[in-house]
């Protein structure tokens, strides 16, 4: 079974965690600069205003009549309370993945294992528990694939009668929660995809989830037959390749063994930021905002340790060189000696797009463009780690453990197998 947390409009919820008095207001969030909108309170959502990306002056009259509260973003308060509230929910489960900043999938292994309660009452004493710990409002979806507890998650915010929790656990409640959602509600499934979905007779989830998996890999991709599988129950995602989201890039990854040099730790985050650079030159945003973070696991018996920095770029960059001094430079804020960390993991907050964004006349950009592309063209040539940063180190000994594997016989020259022939 898996599950996924999600944080009701995190920014503009997380400023009313500490502030009571502007909890039953309109509340919509800025960001870098003040410059559009971010993000908006259900409140402000039902009174029609606080629409995303929309620039704040063009608004600035109407949000000032509706009597909104107008908050500029605090990434570091995001930041620490997303790692509170990630706390709380991966103390439910075995497994968790970090997937955003306000989103994570736990998952309770493939076998049949059901809580005594049922999950349903798991789902809401999850909800009730951050409620309780981190006063940050969360909707709880659960389903036999991420693809399913995405759908619920759906359901549970935005479908009538589920307040915050619904479980896709029967036959019954896969195809009535899919038959009520869009397929371009379906988690991968782009406006352009669904559109072409449409063309064919495809609009509800319910739809996709019938349709033939083969024929769609056919006519759209590998990952559309895999959400179709998915959609029935067949578990396609792994975590490692699951899809970001577009405004938000996290990389993350649980250590193979547990870390305590500070050595390690910082070449293991300077690995997620040359991951995190990649990605947002991959999809041409430049990021304004990201977050650092490691902690110790929580299941451990020593107690808990978690600690999160946020940087902000007044150039904003997607050049590797860059966001890695940048994270690495916070090693001494987050390393704490004694501790055994067990994951840690960058995030890009605020992004632009590249071809948006407007340089600063006095502060110059230290993004070197003809630079990354050399480095992204030799590594989509010859291999994702053809050539890297020194800062990750050479020997990446917190890479995932594997001390049962056998040699790469034939893409690695290392582990060419070698015959010995003695002369009779
Ligand atoms: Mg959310």
């Amino acid at each position: 079974m898996y599950a996924l947390c999600d944080v009701n409009s995190m920014y503009a919820s997380c400023e009313k965690v500490f502030d009571p008095t502007i909890r039953n207001k309109p509340v919509v969030v800025l960001t870098n600069n003040d410059g559009c909108i971010c993000a908006a309170c259900n409140i402000a959502k039902r009174a029609g205003i606080g629409k995303k990306f929309v620039p704040y002056f063009q608004v600035k009259q109407e949000l000032e009549k509706a009597g909104a509260v107008i908050k500029s973003s605090n990434y570091e308060l995001y930041a620490d309370l997303s790692q509170r509230m990630m706390e709380t929910c991966t103390r439910f489960a075995p497994y968790s993945h970090i997937y955003s900043i306000d989103e994570c999938f736990l998952f309770y292994g493939k076998g049949a294992y059901k809580p005594p309660e049922g999950w349903f009452e798991h789902a809401r004493s999850i909800r009730r528990t951050v409620w309780r710990e981190v006063r940050l409002p969360i909707g709880v979806g659960m389903g036999l694939t991420p693809t399913l507890a995405k759908a619920a998650n759906h359901a549970a915010k935005r479908l009538d009668g589920f307040r915050g929790v619904a479980v896709i656990e029967t036959e019954q409640e896969r195809k009535s929660i899919l038959k009520q959602m869009a397929v371009s509600d379906v988690w991968g499934i782009g406006r352009r995809i669904s559109k072409r979905l449409n063309d064919i007779g495809i609009h509800s989830a319910l739809d996709l989830a019938n349709a033939r998996a083969d024929s769609m890999r056919k006519m759209f991709s590998v990952l559309i037959a895999d959400t179709v599988l998915e959609l029935n129950g067949h578990a396609r995602i792994s975590w490692d390749d699951v899809r970001s989201p577009k405004k938000q890039i996290f990389s993350t990854r649980s250590f193979g063994q547990r870390v305590t040099e500070k050595q390690v730790l910082r070449q293991a985050i300077a690995t997620h930021a040359a991951i995190i650079a990649r990605k947002l030159r991959k999809q041409d945003s430049l990021a304004v905002c990201v977050m650092v973070f490691a902690h110790s696991s929580i299941h451990a018996k020593e107690p808990y340790y978690r600690k999160a920095m946020v940087c902000e770029f007044s150039a904003p960059t997607n050049d590797t060189r860059v966001i890695t001094k940048a994270m690495c430079s916070q090693i001494d804020a987050i390393y704490a000696e004694g501790v055994r960390f067990y994951k840690c993991g960058v995030g890009a907050l605020e992004l632009i797009d590249t071809s948006h964004y407007q340089p600063d006349m006095f502060v110059a950009s230290q993004d070197n463009k003809a630079l990354m592309g050399c480095l992204d063209f030799i590594n989509n040539k010859y291999g994702r780690n053809t050539m890297y940063l020194a800062a990750q180190g050479i020997e990446q000994k917190f890479a995932m453990r594997r001390a049962f594997l056998s040699p790469q016989y034939t893409t690695r020259l290392a582990d060419l197998p070698k015959i010995y022939c003695n002369d009779v």
